[in-house]
């Protein structure tokens, strides 16, 4: 397979139109067996249940090459199980969860050339969604759906090593109480790009968010989860029903546990803790962590005793653990690997 004369180490994360995607149409209560196109357009009605109520939700997940040469993508039977629940709070139709798989793996496929080597730090990122495609004015769920995978190379997340962010404790909130932070829908982004366009200008790379019944406890950030590791080695993670169960945490619970010997805690995390933590990061697909050196609620400055120079040693082990067992180094948990042939 010829690979696309692309310069892997500088791509940065932005789209890049690849040959084909997949799309798969929901009509009259079923839904069509699918195709691959190279359209890279959506013709829709000007009055679609998107484009007046946002009725869309998302996943993301990458497909890279391991140290064998392989191509492969990282516990793909989560992201469909979470598309399912996306699907299921949003009153949209199931898509099943084995032809979610198969819609990657065809898509990934007829994208093998976009598949960055291995040793480049680059993936090729994955974007399967559905949204409601039929008119909609009175508020109801849309008749008919468009579900889609499409694919784009991105760079390294890190370019120059991992350098510790700075964020701030926002004065917005980003999911309510019993709301839809839990899953993975379009508008909990849309209501987030105010809060994270004003950190941006206040100087800070991201935006914590405290639970908005009480605001004492922490939640996530836009698109990523907390981890901390406490001054005597444990993992804490927090536990709420409005953030989004990210697989990456999810798997760095495991590693933690499995293969480092650590001692987890997933349970509520109040912000007046954080002092005391000796490391934080933020976990998701993108970076798979990123460590935080700072935390400002309001001109208050916390600093995490692991600085601002390079991930917490605690971190780092997790880091490259986990990106060993993505990478093909490390012997990855039964499951967790499926390899695209
Ligand atoms: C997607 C997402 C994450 C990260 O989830 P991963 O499965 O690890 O990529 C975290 N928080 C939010 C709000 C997200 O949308």
């Amino acid at each position: 397979m010829e690979k696309k004369n692309i310069d892997w180490a500088n791509i940065g994360f932005g789209y890049v139109k690849t040959d084909k995607r997949y799309v798969s149409n929901y009509k009259d209560g079923k839904w069509d067996d699918g195709i691959l196109t190279e359209d890279d357009t959506v013709v829709i009605s000007e009055c679609a249940g998107v484009l007046q109520y946002a009725q869309t939700c998302f996943e993301g997940l990458k497909a890279y090459t391991t140290e064998k040469g392989q191509v492969v993508c990282f516990r793909p039977d989560l992201n469909a199980s979470r598309m399912k629940d996306s699907t299921q709070r949003l009153e949209m139709p199931l898509f099943p969860e084995d032809r979610f798989v198969d819609a990657v793996v065809q898509t990934v496929k007829a994208n093998m050339a976009y598949v960055p080597p291995y040793g480049s730090g680059a993936t090729l990122y994955i974007r399967p969604y559905m949204f409601g495609s039929s008119p909609v004015i009175g508020v109801k769920p849309a008749e008919e759906y468009q579900f889609r995978v499409f694919t784009t190379p991105v760079g390294p997340y890190f370019k120059g090593g991992a350098k510790p962010i700075t964020i701030k404790v926002s004065d917005f909130d980003r999911a309510a109480p019993h709301g839809t932070g839990h899953i993975k829908a379009g508008l909990n982004y849309a209501m987030s790009l105010h809060a994270i366009v004003t950190a941006h200008e206040e100087g800070f790379a991201e935006n914590m968010y405290l639970d908005p019944g009480t605001r004492t406890k922490v939640e996530e950030t836009g698109g990523a989860n907390f981890i901390f590791i406490t001054k005597d080695n444990k993992l804490v993670t927090p536990k709420s029903g409005s953030i989004l169960p990210s697989i990456t945490r999810r798997s760095i619970v495991h590693v933690a546990k499995e293969y480092l010997g650590m001692e987890v805690e997933e349970r509520e995390v109040l912000f007046s803790e954080v002092k005391d933590f000796a490391e934080c990061g933020l976990c998701g697909t993108a970076a798979v962590i990123s460590p935080v050196g700072k935390i400002v609620d309001h001109g208050n400055e916390i600093c995490l005793p692991s600085g601002m120079d390079d991930m917490g040693p605690v971190t780092k082990k997790l880091y490259d653990t986990l990106t060993g067992i993505q990478m093909g180094r490390i012997e990855a948990p039964e499951g967790w690997i499926k390899v695209i042939e």
